[in-house]
């Protein structure tokens, strides 16, 4: 008898009706995970099954780990919260919708609030968490235009600066992934340059820019848009602004919330069409009342009123959203009547692309953590596997046999 090379790693052995990932379709197929750690992908018709624990899931299809980089909270929770109890707590409902990893993303708020979370966040980054785990922040304001800043509070809104970016970058230790800014504002082309140059993923957003200031971005390092319609001077064909941008630049990666509220499902159809397979991301913007019941939740220090799923403060401006990304797959699908495989894309590969985080995040392949969503035939999330472990059944009663 041969002895494992690695003795003490666990063996589990995947097999389902269907895996896909942006690369490839394997139909039955057998996905071999070690210490957490994928060993090997295979077809069952070309396979004799190896030893481990054995998981069936026949009628599954196995896609990678959702990535969600514009997400406040769920469950109940805010990201500022910035404990490790609110995170696990995101963490574990996220698992549930299968999602793998997430950028904690941050509101306006008062400097003192915002830099006291931001430094809560990065030691929560670096620390063990329940189900999916914050790969970095995505800081939305205080670096957005007044005319269009949504939800976010207008007296805390700042002008952009580099000494400011410094402190914020400086309280996150150096975890700010992404950063939503309007290109409009004055300083704003420094601050984007300097942040691009530490390697922040720069996001036009919150912005009535005009294309001639939407191009001053780009110039200056910015490589995708926050939540494309929303909260972005309207398009007119004489005056197509940022939007003109963000549709017609093929560099740029684009978000868009595909919840049926924020945008309507034939604009759904005309984002796909200008933005397509390589470049169109699917973000939820989902806030605490995420899988909650109708009620007030917190966004940062705002207090937001859900009712049947729309998050509203004042009179009636959308304030995030309640949709989970499992749901937004489903939804792109039929909005943009594109395949199935091609909505994973757009909330996997890339995701991991637009961040930089491409080597660990975003697709199923030997050497790759085992990050996986598993669903059902409905293409409903049935289980997560992160790292390896399932995250809903527990392992003690759950189908491991063999
Ligand atoms: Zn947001």
């Amino acid at each position: 008898m041969t002895r494992s090379r690695y003795p003490e790693l666990v063996r589990t052995v995947l097999t389902a009706n269907r895996l896909l990932t942006p690369e490839q379709v394997v139909d039955k197929p057998v996905v071999v995970v070690e210490g957490g750690v994928i060993a090997g992908i295979d077809s069952r018709t070309h396979a004799a099954l190896p030893a481990g624990r054995h998981v069936e899931l026949p009628e599954a299809t196995l896609i990678p780990a959702l990535f969600d980089v514009h997400i406040h909270g769920s469950g109940g929770h805010d990201t500022m919260e910035a404990t490790d109890s609110a995170l696990n707590h995101i963490g574990a409902f996220l698992a549930r919708h299968g999602v793998g990893a997430y950028c904690a993303t941050t509101v306006t708020a008062p400097l003192d609030s915002l830099l006291r979370s931001l430094s809560g966040l990065a030691k929560l980054i670096e620390s063990p968490l329940d189900g999916a785990r914050p790969v970095g922040i995505h800081l939305e304001g205080p670096f957005l235009s007044s005319h269009k800043r949504g939800a976010h509070p207008e007296s805390q809104l700042l002008a952009p600066s580099i000494a400011l970016f410094e402190r914020m970058w400086q309280a996150s230790e150096g975890n700010i992934r992404v950063m939503t800014i309007a290109p409009e504002l004055d300083g704003a082309d420094e601050t984007i340059a300097y942040a691009t140059r530490l390697g922040v993923r720069v996001s036009l957003g919150h912005s009535d820019a005009n294309a001639d200031a939407a191009r001053r971005g780009v110039r200056a390092g910015a490589v995708t848009a926050t939540h494309t319609f929303n909260a972005m001077r309207r398009f007119d064909h004489r005056d197509p602004g940022l939007l003109g941008e963000v549709l017609t630049n093929d560099d740029l990666f684009a978000e868009i919330i595909c919840d049926g509220l924020h945008v309507d499902p034939d604009v759904v159809r005309l984002f796909w069409k200008a933005k397509g397979l390589e470049r169109a991301l699917l973000v939820t913007d989902a806030m605490a009342g995420t899988g909650m019941p109708d009620g007030t939740y917190w966004l940062g220090e705002l207090e937001v009123r859900v009712k049947n799923g729309r998050c509203i403060v004042g009179e009636d401006t959308l304030a995030g959203s309640t949709l989970t990304l499992d749901r937004a797959l489903c939804n792109f699908a039929e909005f943009a009547a594109a395949g199935f495989a091609q909505a994973v894309t757009l909330a996997t590969r890339n995701p991991a692309r637009m961040t930089g985080l491409d080597a660990e995040i975003g697709t199923l392949a030997p050497g790759r953590s085992a990050d996986i969503a598993v669903l059902s035939a409905k293409n409903e999330v049935i289980e997560t596997f992160l790292r390896g472990e399932p995250q809903l059944v527990p392992s003690t009663q759950g189908y491991f046999n063999g």
